[in-house]
């Protein structure tokens, strides 16, 4: 018999409870991923994560040859695709994992509906994407938690399930036709620090930071140039690692570090909780609070600066420039240059979050829309002045300045914390910066936030 196991953000061998499924219930197995021109259509796709992805499946195609087997790549609408393949190998079966977002969802409708056709089952396994399924925790009287904390003290007593070893055989069976793997040199227009994609590099790269990162993590996650996080938001975005494999392993690591990166991961199964609940939350406002943002039209100057990181404020600018040349920006980062385009400059989250799609390799409709969402007040936690100062964040989180001048050249020369006040140093010196002056005052631009949102 021949099953078919569709891969879809589950980009990896260990802890794949669907292949495990089908590998126990078929004599021969097709490995399949679809190249889907729904996702370029949808706007969600990006050369940042085209490359990383050609890197995810060409490891994935390299680790099941070490196995025996090959992944069989098509490119066309998925249910069509899946279809063709599975008449072609005579499959009885297709096992997938579940999926959490409006798209998934309605992916899975149609391939039930055209596998049925045939008389092929379709075997939808427990979400991967997330360490405890949407749904599994609810607080009484509602279908999701709209709040982190109390979400993460029910998410933290779940018990997990087991990972999964990575299968030790996979027999493909002959004649099933697929498209050359893609590879990250046909992609153009990359960021020129995107990091190597794949299960093995994001194991590896765990491994490493579980040694001599974790134990630092509490302590550092804020601090700029530290850089002390994971960067394993890729890998989790395509599914390189199992979060479920992550938890239990910080978890057995112990210490304030594992209890502190648990919990960051709780936030992705939080923001996984609220979509799956409220697919809407992701397009537009969960709950309408009337704002009355600038965007493209009045404030195209702004937003311009913004993008290319001279907006005059050094710790935002050195974020900016970060996110176009390494496809990733660290966590604190990420809140200031949000807060500053929403509060200070007092533009649309949506323009924020489109940028962010366009450039970041972990980018997801889940993660992204929900944080900047988080940051505008526009989503499930409505406080509406979570206002983080700029120059503040840049004196507790960079205080030495550092990681501004690793990403702002012209003021590499600027020694300490000076860095953050350009605008400060006597004027001779500072006409000779080549940076520009502040795009806004802080305060004026404090003063037009607190009046838009004192109108409603
Ligand atoms: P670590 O600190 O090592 O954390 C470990 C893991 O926990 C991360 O890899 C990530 O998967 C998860 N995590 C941590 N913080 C969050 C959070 N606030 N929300 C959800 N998951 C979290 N993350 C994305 O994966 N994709 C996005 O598109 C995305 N967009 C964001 C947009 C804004 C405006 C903000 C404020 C945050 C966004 N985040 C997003 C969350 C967070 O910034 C990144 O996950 C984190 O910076 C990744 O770095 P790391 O792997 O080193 O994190």
């Amino acid at each position: 018999t021949v099953a078919v196991v569709l891969f879809t953000s589950d980009l990896r061998l260990h802890d794949h409870p669907p292949l495990h499924a089908a590998l126990r219930a078929a004599d021969e197995v097709v490995p399949l991923f679809v190249l889907d021109p729904g996702i370029h259509a949808a706007g969600f796709d990006a050369p940042n994560r085209r490359a990383f992805l050609a890197d995810c499946l060409r490891d994935l195609d390299a680790s099941l040859r070490r196995r025996g087997g090959r992944l069989v790549v098509r490119a066309g609408p998925v249910a069509g695709e899946v279809c063709a393949v599975a008449a072609e190998c005579g499959a009885a079966e297709v096992h997938m994992a579940a999926g959490v977002t409006a798209y998934a969802h309605r992916r899975e409708e149609r391939l039930r509906e055209r596998l049925g056709d045939g008389g092929v089952a379709l075997r939808v396994h427990d979400t991967v994407v997330t360490a405890v399924a949407p749904g599994a925790v609810t607080p009484s009287g509602s279908d999701h938690f709209a709040v982190f904390t109390p979400y993460f003290r029910r998410w933290d007593r779940e018990r997990l399930r087991k990972p999964l070893p990575a299968p030790r055989a996979v027999r493909v069976p002959d004649g099933v036709r697929g498209r050359p793997v893609p590879e990250r040199a046909d992609v153009s227009g990359t960021s020129p620090g995107v990091p190597p994609g794949g299960e093995k590099a994001g194991r590896d790269r765990f491994s490493r930071w579980l040694g001599d990162g974790l134990s630092r993590y509490e302590d550092l996650h804020d601090d700029l140039a530290g850089d002390a996080t994971s960067r394993l938001s890729p890998y989790l975005h395509f599914g390189a690692l199992s979060p479920v494999e992550l938890v239990h392993r910080a978890r057995g690591h112990g210490g304030p570090g594992g209890d502190a990166f648990v919990r960051q991961l709780c936030w992705r199964d939080f923001h996984h909780q609220v979509l799956a609940a409220r697919p809407e939350a992701s397009a537009g406002d969960y709950r309408t609070r009337h704002d009355h943002w600038r965007g493209e039209e009045d404030a195209a100057d702004d937003i311009a600066a913004w993008r290319e990181g001279r907006t005059g404020y050094p710790v935002v600018d050195a974020a900016m420039r970060q996110l176009r040349h390494e496809g990733w920006m660290h966590n604190r980062a990420r809140l200031l240059v949000a807060s500053f385009l929403t509060k200070t400059l007092y533009v649309d989250w949506r323009i924020g979050a489109r940028h962010f799609l366009d450039l970041l390799v972990d980018g997801d409709v889940v993660n992204n829309q929900l944080n900047w969402q988080w940051v505008a007040g526009t989503g499930t936690d409505t406080r509406p002045h979570r206002v983080l100062n700029p120059l503040v964040q840049a004196k507790r989180f960079d205080p030495e300045g550092a990681y501004v001048r690793r990403w702002v050249p012209e003021l590499a020369d600027v020694d300490g914390r000076a860095v953050h006040e350009p605008w400060r140093l006597p004027e001779d010196r500072r006409a000779g910066l080549g940076y520009p002056a502040p795009l806004i005052d802080l305060a004026d631009g404090l003063a037009r936030f607190k009046h838009a949102r004192g109108r409603d």
